[in-house]
């Protein structure tokens, strides 16, 4: 951690925040919190300044539009870059994933995006909306996640990132692999609700952002049910 409190940062919320994406900041700071670790937010809008010093960035889902624009000021503040450069966490939600990589497309024109990451998108032949779950990459420690997904982007890895998950339902990247991570940055197409319905991911930007490896356990009974309950119906329509 930077400082004496956790610093969480909320890019952008006036653009990309199209899918309740406060919730995930909610369940980050209150995660920390309930661990006894002082928490800061801070929610920085697109006129705004970026601060590079803080410990986590989130960065939301978006409509095309707000996308591109989101992607052209951050490539212009310059400040997640050098918060990357000194370690900072970085959890981005399909639009906000997106625009990590080196291009995406936006109302039919490739964007150029923030290079953070080795991954490319463009357009798929349908939308995807629905239920999106996968089996997570078994170095992360989080179990099978789930989560709702709406984009048309399909997404290409380079060799310089790894998947978050397999999919089991759902499009994800490209109906194979879901999400991306590399160092402490990390993409998912899982929406607003990605880390209240995938606690042990919230737990994993905690534990990048702070170092400290064995969190105390939380109560998380609910999400627990809703995971098996959506593994079983995925694993039932697959039979
Ligand atoms: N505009 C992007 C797409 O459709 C991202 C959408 C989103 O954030 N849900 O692929």
């Amino acid at each position: 951690m930077s400082t004496e409190s956790l610093r969480i940062v909320w890019i952008y919320p006036d653009l990309l925040s199209t899918y309740g994406d406060r919730g995930n900041v909610l369940i980050l700071a209150r995660r920390a919190q309930l661990r006894g670790l002082p928490v800061e937010v801070l929610e920085v809008r697109s006129d705004q300044r970026l601060p590079a010093t803080a410990d986590i960035y989130l960065v939301g889902g978006g409509e095309d539009g707000p996308q591109a624009l989101g992607a052209q000021r951050l490539l212009a503040d310059g400040g997640l870059h050098r918060a990357v450069a000194q370690g900072s966490v970085v959890f981005g939600v399909c639009a906000g994933y997106q625009l990590l990589g080196t291009s995406f497309f936006a109302k039919g024109t490739k964007c150029a995006g923030l290079e953070l990451l080795d991954i490319s998108s463009d357009r798929g032949p349908t939308r995807a909306v629905g239920e999106l779950a996968g089996e997570v990459d078994p170095r992360l420690g989080i179990p099978y996640l789930t989560g709702f997904e709406n984009h048309g982007g399909r997404t290409h890895l380079g060799r310089g990132v790894s998947p978050l998950a397999r999919v089991t339902a759902g499009v994800g990247n490209d109906g194979v692999t879901e999400g991306a991570w590399r160092g402490k940055l990390l993409g998912t197409y899982s929406h607003g609700p990605a880390l209240a319905r995938n606690p042990a991911l919230a737990d994993l930007l905690l534990r990048w952002a702070t170092g400290i490896h064995q969190l105390p356990a939380l109560d998380d009974t609910w999400a627990d049910r809703l995971r098996s309950e959506r593994r079983a119906a995925v694993a039932a329509a697959r039979a």
